[in-house]
This record gives C-alpha cells, sequence and structure tokens, in this order.
C-alpha cells in the first residue's frame, strides 16, 4: 500500500482525473474526501469506492468559495483526524473561451476564479492542516497548454494554468523546510468530458490528435497514477515540479504520420 495512513482531499472528485484518483488512492490505503459542485456525481464515486473496499466521504464544495476550501479541509480533519495530501485538481475550460477580442471579461474572471484561486483557496486552507500532520503533499492540475501556445485560442484557460505553474513553484520553496512537498501535474489533452465536450466532431479530435507523438488521448486513470507517484514516498526528493504526462505533445515539432 503506496498511501498508508494517508488522508488526502481530492477536489473535482466526480469526474475524470478526481474520481479516477479517488478510486486509486483509496486501493492504495489513503482515506479521502471528495468534493466537487456536482454531489449526484461525486456521491455515486464515493459509493464506487466504498464498494472496492476503500473508505471515503464526498462533500459538495465550489472551489472558487472560500468558506467551501476552508470547509473541506475541516471535513478531512473532523473525519480522519488529519490531511497529509491535497490534490487541488477541480478545473473548467469554458466553451465561449477564445481569444482576447472575443472572450469577455465573465468568462475570464470565472475561469481565474475556479482554476487559479480554487487552488490558492485550497492552499490557504489546506497548508495549515498539513503542517499540523507534520508536512505531505500538495497537487496542482496545471495543463500541457501552459507550456505551448495553440492556434486554437482559450485564452483564459491557458493563463490560468500558467498562473497554476508559477504558484505550485513558489510554495514549493516557500514550504520546501516544512516537509511540504507541492508539485503540478501537467496532462495532456485526455479522454476526458472536459475535452470530448470542447472537441465534439470526430474532425476536431483528428485535428488535435496530430499533435500527439503517441497518437491517442490520454485516460483519466494514467494521470491519477502519476498523481500516485507525487503523493507518495516514491517521490520524496521531488517538489516544485511540473511532471508532464502528455503523450509526447510538448516534445513534439513533427510528429510521426
Ligand atoms: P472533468 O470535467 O471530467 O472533471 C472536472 C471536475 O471538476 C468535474 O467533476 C466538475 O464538476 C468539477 N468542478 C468544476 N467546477 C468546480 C468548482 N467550482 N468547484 C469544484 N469542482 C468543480 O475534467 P478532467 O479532465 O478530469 O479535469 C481535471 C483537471 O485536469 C482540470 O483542472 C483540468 O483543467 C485539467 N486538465 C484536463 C485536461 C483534459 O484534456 N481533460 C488536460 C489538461 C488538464
Amino acid at each position: 500500500m503506496r498511501l498508508e495512513n494517508q488522508v488526502a482531499v481530492i477536489t473535482g472528485g466526480a469526474g475524470g482525473i478526481g474520481r479516477e484518483a479517488g478510486l486509486l488512492f483509496t486501493s492504495e490505503g489513503a482515506r479521502c474526501v471528495l468534493t466537487d459542485v456536482d454531489e449526484e456525481k461525486g456521491a455515486a464515486v464515493v459509493e464506487e469506492i466504498k464498494a472496492a473496499g476503500g473508505d471515503a466521504v464526498f462533500m459538495r464544495a465550489d472551489v472558487s468559495k472560500a468558506e467551501d476550501c476552508e470547509a473541506m479541509i475541516r471535513c478531512a480533519e473532523e473525519t480522519y483526524g488529519k490531511l497529509t495530501c491535497l490534490f487541488n485538481n477541480a478545473g473548467v475550460m469554458l466553451g465561449d473561451d477564445g481569444d482576447a477580442e472575443s472572450t469577455t471579461e465573465d468568462i475570464w474572471d470565472l475561469t481565474m476564479a475556479i482554476n487559479v484561486k480554487g487552488v490558492f483557496f485550497g492552499c490557504k486552507y489546506g497548508i495549515p492542516a498539513l503542517k499540523r500532520a507534520g508536512g505531505g503533499t500538495i497537487i496542482n492540475t496545471a495543463s500541457f497548454v501552459a507550456h505551448l501556445g495553440a492556434a486554437t485560442p482559450q485564452l483564459a484557460y491557458t493563463s490560468s494554468k500558467g498562473a497554476v505553474l508559477a504558484m505550485t513553484r513558489e510554495l514549493a520553496v516557500i514550504h520546501a523546510r516544512e516537509n511540504i512537498r507541492v508539485n503540478a501535474l501537467c496532462p495532456g489533452p485526455l479522454h476526458t468530458k472536459m475535452l470530448m465536450d470542447f472537441l465534439d466532431t470526430e474532425e476536431k479530435k483528428q485535428r488535435r490528435l496530430v499533435h500527439v507523438p503517441m497518437g491517442r488521448f490520454g485516460e483519466a486513470a494514467e494521470m491519477a497514477k502519476a498523481a500516485l507517484f507525487l503523493a507518495s514516498d516514491d517521490s520524496t526528493y521531488v517538489t516544485g515540479t511540473e511532471f508532464l504526462v502528455d503523450g509526447g505533445i510538448t516534445s513534439a515539432y513533427v510528429t510521426p504520420e
């Protein structure tokens, strides 16, 4: 068991990467608080975990709300006695996100509120709890888009993920001597609801796959395995990193036919 005696909070736990992380972390011995704005799906994931013999609770929390983030950390400490891992994974990619001319202020503000302020709030309340536990790990989900510019614009989303990387680096430096490791997970294009809703035709999907050397979308379960590495004692000398798990997309100039 790679996460024995660990207690994790996983945001965005109702679907995609968060759901897979909940299933994997609990199967490796962690007790988990899964949070999301989607209560129905979140509760279903917890039932799935329990049916597999794992220990988890679900709580509704909107990461853009300070009081919700404070409550989710309190939930971990009250339910399981401590917090040792904070997986700030919730994020949105909004349909109307475009270039500088087309993106509205509302879309910009909402994207930043969830993708950036949500990570800040998780850390604001989570770091004191990690200190009380004697240390732990923080994993912030960024994206490969923080490393590359794309001709298909999503300016607010891309900017938000760049902010997550910058925040991760600084937090890693600040807390390195407090036994708290802070890393970013940078997924490539994934076969999850978020991207499949965005690339909603076969043509759009193929257009994106042209850039991926492996020629396929990643799976949420593959991201959960990378997060497990960052949460576990397999990565005790890893902090401040931008862990790219992207099928090679950020290394590619020209991909094979
Ligand atoms: P997903 O849409 O399946 O999961 C995201 C979850 O976040 C959903 O369950 C959603 O309900 C939840 N959520 C949305 N707003 C929230 C809020 N305000 N508070 C709490 N929860 C909220 O997508 P996913 O692919 O699993 O995304 C997880 C993370 O991975 C996101 O941060 C996303 O930006 C990032 N990411 C995804 C891809 C991809 O291709 N899908 C690529 C790179 C990075």
